[in-house]
């Protein structure tokens, strides 16, 4: 597995995932796929992994993404969450989307189609993607005041800092948001442990 897949961590982390990939190894690689999955369950055969209820007591009429929704995957769904434990998800996971918001406006110069335009909950900066003296998507940063010390060039590092007020969101709730997503990924005979 080590030779399929490379990852990559912030430097100050370095340390801390070595020591975690020197014990743990991966057990499965999950990626989005780019089709409709076939092979779900029936609804009336469904059990919530998250509640426990089966369907008849809890319905599973919407879509259950494993990986959000707005971090890009369309077709990676699941046959063992309930339209009730779904909807509180949903409610972890505009946490998870104001604490990345700023990054999802970048996505577009990263070849997503989606553009996503960030204002600051201030109102007083906005990232966004343009079409600049005849390039397409360019991306954008720019404050109301000159004065506003949102940037930092480094010349020398060659490195640019953009500092930007977020919209608030919970930090315990945006890591259920993520851990949900983890539960999501386990096989279902490991889930009792859980
Ligand atoms: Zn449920």
């Amino acid at each position: 597995m080590e030779n399929l897949i490379k990852i990559y961590y912030p430097t100050k982390y370095e340390t801390r995932s070595q020591n975690f990939f020197n014990e743990y190894d991966f057990e499965k690689v999950i990626t989005c796929p780019n089709e409709i999955i076939r092979d779900l369950k029936l609804k009336s055969q469904r059990v919530c992994r998250f509640c426990n209820l089966k369907y008849g007591d809890v319905s599973f009429k919407k879509d259950a993404h494993i990986i959000s929704n707005f971090l890009g995957n369309k077709y990676l769904v699941s046959d063992f969450e309930c339209d009730n434990c779904n909807s509180i998800f949903s409610s972890y996971e505009s946490h998870l989307s104001n604490f990345i918001e700023p990054i999802r406006a970048f996505k577009k110069f990263f070849g997503e189609r989606e553009n996503k335009k960030f204002k600051s909950p201030d109102k007083k900066s906005v990232i966004e993607n343009i079409n600049f003296q005849g390039l397409q998507d360019c991306v954008s940063v720019s404050r109301e005041n000159v004065d506003d010390p949102i940037f930092e060039f480094d010349r020398e590092a060659g490195e640019t800092s953009i500092k930007l007020k977020k919209q608030p969101y919970s930090p315990l709730l945006l890591y259920k948001s993520i851990l949900k997503i983890a539960l999501s990924c386990l096989k279902q005979e490991d889930v009792k442990n859980y």
